[in-house]
């Protein structure tokens, strides 16, 4: 029988390398496709030797072609830390722009069904909670954020008229934080960090007063919906995450027990428009995926902590190991 063939972009991160196993899982001929800038092909090392396993480095911010049949994008590809998309800004908005439009284009050519990644940053710092697919928002365009926030923004709207003038069969996942192993210990967001921090014995730096809320999924929690969504005929944005909502303090408790840790907990200034509050409303997911998060945070944790545990100790200390000079400078 032939496989179906689905490209996956930012395959070599986090959720894509994720999503790589996932669709090999189920038989599916993968595409995978990363400029590997955020990315690592550590992550999908292991798939190589499979034949229906196929890897690209391109930039999808440039035109995308793919040879043959396609069935399913999954558009993955971008800087999705802050500190990342601080320091790539314009990479940032354009591959949410340009890469969007690009694999849209490839999607209406080849006729294919396109998923795209987009995020609970598109309600900003939310006056509405917890956030219901319905919230427009509340977002600084001209903030430091505002980069990644209004690229997934332009992302969903460009979709949105793909399906509408081009009856191209979309879905747009809007994912909120999410956590597991293959996180970059460096990526500066708040798990790897303190993980990081308790693994070298430093303090864990809680920027601001520590009130601020997210809620956390585990990765595989995430990857399942994102896997149903898929596959279902809703095209409207679905929020996909764990309601279970914490303060960033709380967490930092939980970290400092979880990883037996000595250390204090140190205060840093928020930075500009870290958004307060933030916590998804899945009642949509739950009516048309039939699907809710089913890992507490304790047994995520816990898988995560024994991941960074096991990465070879010269990784604790390394400051950087992706070369945004190269990129910059091309
Ligand atoms: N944060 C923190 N210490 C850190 C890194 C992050 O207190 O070392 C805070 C950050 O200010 C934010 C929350 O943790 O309020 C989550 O940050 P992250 O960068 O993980 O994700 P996002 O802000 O995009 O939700």
């Amino acid at each position: 029988m032939i496989k179906k063939r689905i490209l996956i972009t930012g395959a070599a991160g986090f959720l894509g390398s994720h999503l790589c196993d996932r669709f090999i899982k189920e038989d599916f001929e993968v595409l995978a496709m990363d400029n590997l800038i955020t990315g690592d092909l550590k992550n999908i090392e292991h798939l190589f030797r499979l034949p229906q396993f196929s890897f690209y480095e391109h930039d999808v911010s440039n035109f995308v072609h793919v040879s043959g049949k396609l069935d399913y994008i999954l558009h993955f590809a971008s800087p999705a830390s802050p500190i990342d998309y601080l320091k790539i800004p314009i990479q940032t908005l354009k591959v949410g722009s340009l890469g969007t439009h690009h694999l849209l284009g490839l999607a209406k050519d080849k006729n294919a069904r396109i998923l795209v990644a987009s995020t609970s940053e598109i309600y900003g710092d939310p006056h509405v909670h917890p956030q219901k697919e319905d919230y427009w928002g509340n977002v600084n365009p001209v903030g430091p954020r505002g980069v990644y926030d209004e690229a997934k923004r332009f992302q969903e709207a460009i979709t949105m008229a793909y399906h509408t003038y081009h009856q191209v069969e979309t879905r747009i996942v809007r994912i909120f934080n999410t956590y597991g192993p293959r996180m970059r210990l460096n990526d500066g967001r708040v798990l790897p960090a303190f993980i990081g921090q308790a693994l070298r014995g430093e303090d864990l730096t809680i920027f601001g007063d520590g009130l601020q809320t997210r809620s956390f999924c585990f990765v595989d929690d995430l990857i399942e919906g994102i896997y149903r969504l898929l596959l279902s005929d809703y095209t409207g944005p679905v929020n996909i995450g764990n309601p279970d909502e914490i303060t960033i303090k709380d967490f930092a408790e939980e970290i400092t027990k979880l990883t037996n840790s000595k250390q204090k907990v140190v205060y840093k200034p928020l930075p500009t428009d870290d958004p307060t509050q933030r916590q998804p409303d899945i009642s949509l997911a739950k009516k048309i995926l039939g699907w809710e998060p089913k890992i507490s945070r304790a047994e995520g944790l816990k898988i995560t902590y024994e991941y960074f545990k096991s990465l070879p100790k010269e990784n604790l200390y390394k400051k950087e190991h992706n070369d945004f000079e190269r990129y910059i400078k091309k």
